[in-house]
């Protein structure tokens, strides 16, 4: 089946007991028991539930995985991927990752023991140089936020190979509709589901989807020890959401690349971010490797501080909010916003300046957001 129709009928759909087409909710904590020692296959909701169940399988199925697993946020999915490792083990990570995970790795894990390198993820050689005896995994993010960096993921797979590494890839931005990086041999996929999974800002939760047995039964078994598993209304929410995943990320794409190309003619634009963009350093790669560029644009203004917050004040249409991959635009100023956990000098090494404005374009009608941008840039 194609990825449209997994979209819609991947897991036990429709549901065994009734024929439910909409998978039934099953908000219960626990299950009773049929016998002795003999469950209906579920025993207790954070372990496993049967609507969780179905959210699980289907993101599996359309990331191409051996199993999906369903979690209370995309910050609760990365905590229990990086506990697959152990004190004095290293992490290779991209120095433009997502600000949360950054501080995760920075100034929780580290505590336990856990030793972080930041790089670019764009250059074979750098990367085989910062692996040491203890490196034990790779973590990737592709188009990266919110420089929209592109790893190329043949190069990554290729060096952990050689070095025996786990490869963690976050997709969140992409989704499995733009890019599939089990198909270039990447082991682990994470999500924020919250984001364009679900798509309509109206739920937090992530998702990691395996690639081996072994994999599969530990994460099976962090998930269930650390308690980070997703609530069923909430895995509900996100199933609906992924039913119109593609027609959404094809629309987010088409307007995306309007608002790129309106803005790299734009005098008071200093630079736009956009892999679709030739002019993007990783646009070849993102070509090759991805079925889209996504939606998501930053842009530098030209100018200061003062023209960022004119034109920030000035938005109609875009909100200034955090997050992004919903169905309304939104405007975020990272250095204040979602890379304020990131300190300065990270943030300036990373190429994150006070300048960038990072644009998640929703499904609005493009005239309507190109006006908007362009009379939020008439400040003087
Ligand atoms: C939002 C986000 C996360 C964190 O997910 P939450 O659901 O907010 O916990 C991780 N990675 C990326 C790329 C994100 O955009």
């Amino acid at each position: 089946m194609k990825f449209e129709t997994l979209a819609i009928h991947s897991g036990e759909r429709p549901d065994k007991t009734y024929g439910a087409i909409s998978v039934p909710i099953y908000q219960t904590s626990t299950f009773a028991f049929e016998d002795v020692g003999k469950t209906r296959g579920y025993d207790y909701s954070r372990t496993a539930n049967p609507t969780r169940k179905v959210l699980e399988d289907t993101i599996a199925q359309l990331e191409g995985g051996k199993a999906g697993f369903a979690f209370a946020t995309g910050m609760a999915a990365e905590t229990t991927v990086i506990h697959l490792l152990k004190a004095g083990d290293h992490v290779i990570a991209g120095d433009d990752i997502y600000g949360g995970t950054y501080r995760l790795f920075q100034n929780v894990m580290r505590d336990f023991g856990l030793e972080f390198t930041f790089l670019r993820m764009d250059n074979q050689e750098r990367i085989e140089k910062a692996v040491k005896p203890n490196t034990k995994m790779l973590w990737l993010e592709t188009p990266s936020n919110p420089l929209l960096n592109i790893v190329d993921l043949e190069m990554a797979a290729d060096i952990a190979k050689k070095h025996k590494l786990l490869t963690v890839i976050d997709n969140t931005f992409a989704t499995p509709y733009f890019l599939r990086p089990i198909e270039y041999g990447i082991d682990l996929v994470v999500h924020s589901t919250t984001k364009y999974l679900n798509g309509h800002c109206d739920v937090v939760g992530g998702a990691v989807v395996t690639t081996t047995d072994e994999l599969t039964e530990r994460v099976q078994f962090l998930l269930n020890a650390m308690g980070t598993s997703a609530s069923p209304f909430d895995c509900w929410l996100v199933l609906r959401g992924i039913e119109t995943l593609p027609v959404r990320m094809k629309q987010h794409e088409e307007n995306a690349f309007a608002i790129a190309n309106y803005l790299k003619g734009h005098p008071k634009v200093k630079k736009v971010y956009y892999p679709g963009l030739e002019s993007h350093p990783g646009h070849e790669i993102a070509r090759r490797q991805m079925k889209g560029f996504g939606g998501m644009v930053s842009f530098n203004i030209k100018d200061g501080i003062s023209e960022v917050n004119s034109f920030l004040k000035r938005i109609k249409i875009f909100v200034l909010a955090e997050s992004m991959g919903g169905v309304a635009s939104l405007a975020d100023h990272a250095a204040t916003m979602t890379h304020a956990s990131m300190p300065e000098e990270a943030r300036r090494k990373a190429g994150i300046t006070n300048q960038l404005i990072r644009l998640s374009v929703g499904l609005e009608n493009i005239d309507d957001l190109i006006e908007d941008l362009g009379q939020a840039l008439e400040f003087s």
